[in-house]
Formats: C-alpha cells, sequence, structure tokens
C-alpha cells in the first residue's frame, strides 16, 4: 500500500485508456455468480471511518479505441507495470519461462491461494465493473450511499468498463473512500489451460493469463498513479497456478466469503438479507455497474443498521497486507 509508485500520467494516459479496448464484446458481462454467504450480523469494530473527500479530477482526453489484444501486444515486452516493489514486474517472457509445464489442480471461486477473507474485525465490501455488452453502467445510486454514510469500498474494475466510462474512472480514482483494484483486461476466467466458467473460455495459456492480469494493471497504474495490489477475474474463476501466477506479479488474488448481490441478480430484499449477515474478517463481492439491479436498493437498507450494531468496514488496502 504504502509502496505505490508515483508516475507521471500526461500523454501515456490517453493512450494506455485507449488500450482497454473494446475487444470481447461478445462476451457477457458480469458473470460473478455462484459462492457462499456468511452468517450472523456481528456487532464487530466500532467507530465509522472518516475519510476526506475530493472533487472529481479531470477526466482523461477522449480515447481511440483499439483491441485489448493489441493494447496487450503493445505494452507487455516493452515496460511491465511495477509490482509496487523496488524491481519491476516480471516480463511476460520471464513469467512463461518460470510458469512452463506447471499444470493446474484446482478450478473454482476458492482454490488455494486466494484470499477469501481478512483477520481484521472489519468488514470490506468490494464492488465489480465488468464492462461488455451490458456491463458499462454505473450504479449512481450505489455509489452515493456509500459516500452519504462514509463506507469505504474496493472498487474491482475491468479495462473494459475504464474505457467506457474515462470521466467516471478518473473521478472514481481520485475519491479517497475508494480503492480500485483489478477486475482483468478482457474479463476472462484465469487459467492457464482454457478453462471455462459460466460458458465463457478463460484464459488458454500462461501468456495469455498474463495479459489479462498487466494489461488492465498498467491502464489501472496510469489511472491511478498507484500500483493495484488485488486482483479478481472476470468470473471470480482462477486455477491455482494462475492464482500463483498473479501473486508472483505483485497483486494478492481476492474473491469473498458473502456473495452480496448475485451477480447483480438478486432482488434488493436478498441483497439486504445477505448483506446483513456480515461478520468480522469477511469480503463481500457485488456489482456497481448495474444500475437496474437489486444492489443498490438493497445496500441503502443494509448498510444503516449494519452501522448501527457497530459494524465499521474497511477497504482491502486496509485489512490485507500483500
Ligand atoms: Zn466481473
Amino acid at each position: 500500500m504504502g509502496d505505490s509508485k508515483r508516475r507521471p500520467l500526461a500523454g501515456r494516459r490517453s493512450v494506455l485508456l485507449g488500450m482497454a479496448g473494446l475487444a470481447s464484446a461478445a462476451l457477457t458481462a458480469c458473470t460473478d455468480g455462484g459462492g457462499p454467504s456468511g452468517s450472523v450480523a456481528s456487532s464487530a469494530g466500532t467507530a465509522k471511518p472518516t475519510l476526506p473527500r475530493t472533487g472529481p479530477a479531470t477526466p482523461p482526453p477522449s480515447i481511440a479505441a483499439k483491441s485489448s489484444e493489441q493494447a496487450v501486444a503493445a505494452l507487455a515486452p516493452t515496460t511491465p507495470p511495477s509490482t509496487g516493489h523496488s524491481s519491476p514486474a516480471p516480463s511476460r517472457h520471464q513469467i512463461e519461462a518460470e510458469f512452463a509445464g506447471k499444470h493446474p489442480k484446482e478450478w473454482g471461486l476458492h482454490v488455494t491461494g486466494v484470499v477469501n477473507r481478512s483477520p481484521s474485525t472489519k468488514v470490506a465490501l468490494t464492488f465489480d465493473a465488468c464492462g461488455g455488452h451490458g456491463g458499462t453502467g454505473c450504479d449512481h445510486a450505489l455509489l452515493q450511499t456509500l459516500r452519504r454514510l462514509n463506507v469505504p469500498a474496493t472498487l474491482f474494475i475491468n479495462s473494459r468498463w475504464i474505457h467506457a466510462n474515462p470521466a467516471l474512472s478518473a473521478e472514481l480514482a481520485a475519491d479517497p473512500l475508494f480503492e480500485l483494484a483489478n477486475h482483468g483486461t478482457a474479463h476472462l476466467p484465469l487459467s492457464v489451460s482454457g478453462r471455462a466458467a459460466y460458458g465463457i473460455q478463460g484464459t488458454a495459456t500462461v501468456a495469455a493469463a498474463y495479459d489479462e492480469l498487466m494489461g488492465n494493471q498498467a491502464i489501472l497504474q496510469e489511472l491511478t498513479g498507484k500500483v493495484a495490489r488485488f486482483f479478481r477475474p472476470g468470473t471470480a474463476f482462477y486455477d491455482d497456478v494462475a492464482v500463483e501466477m498473479t501473486r508472483r506479479l505483485g497483486m494478492l488474488p481476492v474473491n469473498f466469503t458473502v456473495n452480496g448481490d448475485g451477480g447483480a441478480t438478486f432482488s434488493a430484499a436478498t441483497v439486504a438479507a445477505e448483506v446483513g449477515r456480515v461478520v468480522a474478517g469477511d469480503i463481500v463481492i457485488s456489482h456497481f455497474n448495474r444500475p437496474a439491479a437489486g444492489t443498490a436498493i438493497g445496500y441503502a437498507r443494509a448498510l444503516p443498521q449494519l452501522l448501527d450494531h457497530g459494524v465499521s468496514f474497511a477497504r482491502l488496502g486496509d485489512v490485507l497486507t500483500a
């Protein structure tokens, strides 16, 4: 967290935002469903966080569409994004050499090496923005509720959503209530062998998994001036080799203990009930790119009650060490 690295934003930001591209538009957007739920609500924690707020940042200039594949191909061999530590992240070729011949043994939402909860007494709310067909919206009512109640959150954002929402992306990057995290470049399940989830074929090779991780990592670094510390793939499915790669590239692979909105399919009542069950250390997954879903109303019902019961919230960066 504290070792994030500032880089000049001028010039390259627009190029890299363009690299978010419109490829993979054929994919269905948010397919982040499935997974367990938490149990009874707790009274863990006390004070509400008091975070400073800033106004929206200047939106990036208009962007030239380019496919994410082209973008990643252009980006990868030259300047791999930093891991946030003193040395740069391993290159695509290094990763290919290191992970060649490794065969995955696990596939799913909660495979070995994925972080699903924190050791904190706080609860971490995470919201995905998936992009793609039907997935580029923004749930302003939900964000407004979080801001009104001063509830911090981690936003997992895909390159396609950034490309469709450059001004909003800059605004969210400038808001200290939120922490931006990596939700992949083309929103693919993260596999080294092409495993599929919900009918979406995952990345098929180590190199493709690298591109899915690092294409968006570069875009986020240009957007925020920081190295994103957390990753969740499209559909939230990984294999264990891809999980190891994610860590090697300086990110913590994160999923969840509580499925707050069922891939933005739950009614408001169900969202309120699921979110209302959180206990200390839970990581909750929901979406902020589906304004027509029950997510915003569900959170607007659940959060005041949780706060009244003393539950406190934190961003992943506040409760997890990479
Ligand atoms: Zn998603």
